[in-house]
């Protein structure tokens, strides 16, 4: 099985549980830009303090910024063997600086998570309410959620035409029971 792995899906279905569990039984690192760009703004870097207020809306930080983040994050050691990408690419931009980063050969598998929107919904809300991170208003979900329709969702026709397989997994159900698929999905996928 291929150890460069990214995840997709819309906001709620589960890609950051996902990519920590497989994360541990691959023992490739789990890298969310989301977490990596919270983290910026936390910091007060220069980084974070040009995303904070764009994360607040729910727009893209720009592609510059975030493509030179996880190149260089992808460069480290604990990458050389793989990586389970969270949240990046984001558009096909970001998807052409990353294949560039890594002279074509960024990719093994794409597992993008399904669900209905309004189980998306209800996992996001109930999230806002457990964690209280600043871009779970409802403006701010909308936004996100429309941001991916438009720039993200597309990406699962992309990939299969740059020779990427993309699996697609059921992601409504309970933890274990997804990951599940999701491990029968990458057991199954090109390089076996
Ligand atoms: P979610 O998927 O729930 O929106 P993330 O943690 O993945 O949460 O991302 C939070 C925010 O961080 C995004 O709304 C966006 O502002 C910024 N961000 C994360 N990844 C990227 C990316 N690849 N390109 C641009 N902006 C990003």
């Amino acid at each position: 099985m291929g150890r460069r792995i990214l995840f997709l899906g819309p906001q709620g279905s589960g890609k950051g549980t996902q990519a920590g569990l497989l994360s541990k039984l691959l023992g490739v690192p789990h890298i969310s830009t989301g977490e990596m760009l919270r983290q910026a703004v936390a910091d007060g870097t220069d980084l974070g303090r040009q995303a904070e207020a764009i994360m607040a809306a729910g727009d893209l930080v720009p592609d510059d910024l975030v493509v030179a983040m996880v190149a260089e994050r992808l460069s480290a050691d604990d990458a050389r063997c793989g990586y389970l990408l969270d949240g990046f690419p984001r558009n096909e931009a970001q998807a052409r600086a990353l294949d560039d980063a890594m002279s074509g050969d960024a990719l093994d598998t794409v597992v993008l998570l399904e669900a209905p929107e309004d189980e998306l919904m209800g996992r996001m809300l109930k999230r806002a309410a457990e964690q209280g991170r600043k871009d779970d208003t409802p403006e701010a979900i909308a936004r996100r959620l429309a941001v991916y329709g438009e720039e993200t969702a597309p990406l699962a026709d992309y990939y299969p035409t740059v020779g990427v397989p993309v699996e697609r997994v059921d992601a409504v159900g309970a933890i274990p029971d997804v990951f599940s698929r999701v491990a029968q999905a990458l057991a199954g996928a090109a390089g076996g």
